[in-house]
């Protein structure tokens, strides 16, 4: 391997500031650096590094800029690790420190991820003392919650593209909070998904929506019984599938339900894929293996995720609102959308197109073949009650 580069800092040199692009990573070979942030105006010192520590490793991941300052202390000689040198390691190093290592760099990405949020709160100027102030008034208040049964589920159809009836149901997350009313999941997801409280919350979301799945199967069986069998989209986050024995509970509540595994379809986004591909593989071959069915939520939004597919065991790709909502007015996007339609087919993945608001996007998607369709211009989320008395009609959407 080629020899690593040095450089040498005097006394209180700055290595680089917060906001800097970051390009490389620093291994300490003697001296000592000081990690520092700023905060209202104020330093607050993160961390002292010493001889064989590494730092500003994140530049090797992501091209986010510098999350913080690096100043040397004293006389110290840093080696440079360029992704080149990381990845001239990778290569040579036994495929399966390759893969944990992959892994583990991936979960330090999605850990990032649930930062970003913050820092851009920041940036509106709230402090971080009232922003975590905050975040746990909501998290008490999501444990009195889930203690109270608080959380619902709303319906929304997804609808047959080429026969245009209902053939399942996307369930997604309601609050029914005593005071604020009904309260939508951007409000309280991140703080759910930073907390680990979204794992037992998607436990119980997982339960309900396979509750409703069965009633609403028999109002399709008493009102228009030669439609084919419902399914029930419910989405599933990575964080659920990463703790530990999770993937055992859900498998156990899908067992209780006596719902047929293959009318399931758990929704995963992209990022999470991407984010971490062997656990996601070895989760998601799990699930799979018990007849549910695995859908790519979000599908267009994360990167590089062409070269992962094949590693996962999914049967639907969800075309991102994103591009059905800008196809029409791009046709880069328009291009893409097709392109999408055309990828699942090739990998035997059948396509929902969601966010469809206008006849015009419901045509261009008929172009491409995709096989499902979801959006406003069918049905907004509906409460359970509502969805029965929907599929009482037995409606037609094309
Ligand atoms: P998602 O999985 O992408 O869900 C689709 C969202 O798009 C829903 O928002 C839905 O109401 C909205 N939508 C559907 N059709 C249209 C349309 O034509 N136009 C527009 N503008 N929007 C449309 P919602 O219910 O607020 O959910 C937001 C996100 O919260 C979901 O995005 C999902 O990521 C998350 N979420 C919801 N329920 C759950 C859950 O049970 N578990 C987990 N992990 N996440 C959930
Ligand atoms: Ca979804
Ligand atoms: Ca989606």
């Amino acid at each position: 391997m080629a020899e690593a580069e040095v450089e040498h800092y005097g006394s209180s040199q700055v290595i680089f500031r917060e906001g800097d692009p970051a390009a490389v990573a620093y291994m300490i070979d003697s001296g000592s650096v000081e990690i520092s942030s700023e905060h209202g105006g104020k330093k607050m010192v993160l961390a002292h590094l010493g001889e064989g520590d590494i730092f500003g490793e994140l530049a090797l991941i992501s091209q986010q800029p510098r999350s913080a300052t690096a100043t040397a202390l004293e006389p110290t000689q840093l080696s440079l690790i360029t992704p080149a040198r990381l990845q001239e390691a990778m290569d040579s190093a036994d495929p399966l420190l390759a893969i944990l290592l992959r892994g583990n760099l991936g979960r330090f990405i999605w850990t990032q991820r649930f930062m970003l949020p913050r820092t851009a709160t920041e940036q509106q100027g709230v402090s971080v003392e009232h922003q975590a102030h905050a975040e746990m008034e909501v998290e008490k208040d999501i444990d009195r919650a889930l203690e109270n049964d608080e959380f619902e589920l709303a319906y929304q159809p997804v609808v047959d593209m080429e026969k245009g009836h209902i053939a399942g149901f996307e369930a997604l997350i309601r609050w029914r909070h005593p005071e604020r009313g009904m309260v939508s999941p951007a409000e309280f997801m991140d703080v759910a998904e930073l907390s680990g409280q979204i794992v037992p919350m998607g436990r119980r979301a997982l339960e309900l929506a396979l509750e409703a799945l069965t009633e609403f199967q028999q109002s399709i069986d008493a009102n228009c019984p030669e439609q084919p069998p419902l399914f029930m989209s419910v989405n599933v986050s990575g964080r659920q599938l990463l703790a530990l024995d999770e993937v055992e509970n859900l498998n156990g509540v899908l067992q209780r339900s006596g719902v047929s595994p293959e009318r399931v379809k758990l929704e995963i986004t992209e990022s999470f894929l991407v984010d971490d591909p062997t656990h996601a593989a070895v989760a998601l071959q799990k699930l799979r293996d018990k007849g549910v069915r695995l859908a790519i939520d979000d599908f267009g939004t994360g990167y590089s995720s062409l070269s992962y597919l094949h590693l996962f065991p999914l049967d639907t790709i969800k075309i991102d609102r994103s591009f059905v909502q800008e196809m029409l007015r791009d046709q880069r996007r328009y291009r893409i959308v097709r392109a999408i339609a055309g990828l699942a087919r090739d990998l035997d993945a059948s396509v929902i197109a969601e966010g469809v608001e206008t006849q015009g996007e419901l045509k261009a998607l008929q172009n491409f073949q995709s096989d499902y369709v979801q959006g406003f211009l069918f049905a907004r989320p509906m409460t359970h009650v509502e969805a029965r008395r929907l599929l009482a009609e037995c409606p037609g959407y094309l």
